[in-house]
């Protein structure tokens, strides 16, 4: 425990600083853009244990996208240092495609209007319980 003893508090804390790190607003951006994007980790593990299949919630792609925007802001405005810029620059593209495709999805999928249960395009029945679907407006669209 002597690493304990030998910490400086005082240095760590006040001063403006709280562990050890000095805040000031683009400290603020980029330990929220860490935050928010270390927590869709938790986002899509609760989602997979929940199903108990790996599933990849819309939440994910939201909290990517969030989280990336706010590092590239913090690595372009504050940071300047080309490694941390090229790390985020190009993300955000593949979380907005997925975002669009999630959304054309669930778009294309039919509301079963019994139950609620969202069944695949083109679908007759619901497949949770038998209710006949509109197949002729689904198919206009
Ligand atoms: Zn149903």
């Amino acid at each position: 425990m002597e690493w304990l003893t030998n910490i400086n508090w005082q240095d760590g804390f006040g001063n403006g600083r709280f562990f050890w790190i000095e805040w000031h607003f683009w400290k603020v951006v980029g330990w929220l853009g860490n935050a928010v994007f270390f927590s869709r980790f938790f986002v899509q593990w609760y989602a997979t244990e929940r199903l108990k299949r790996v599933v990849v919630p819309t939440a994910f792609w939201w909290l990517s996208l969030l989280g990336s925007l706010l590092l590239l802001s913090y690595a372009l405005c504050y940071q300047r240092d080309s490694v941390f810029i090229f790390a985020y620059a190009f993300t955000w593209i593949p979380y907005i495609r997925n975002l669009i495709i999630h959304r054309r999805h669930k778009e294309a999928h039919l509301d079963c209007p019994r139950c609620g249960e969202i069944c695949p395009p083109h679908s007759n029945f619901c497949f949770a319980c038998g209710t006949r679907l509109a197949v002729g407006e689904a198919a206009s669209k």
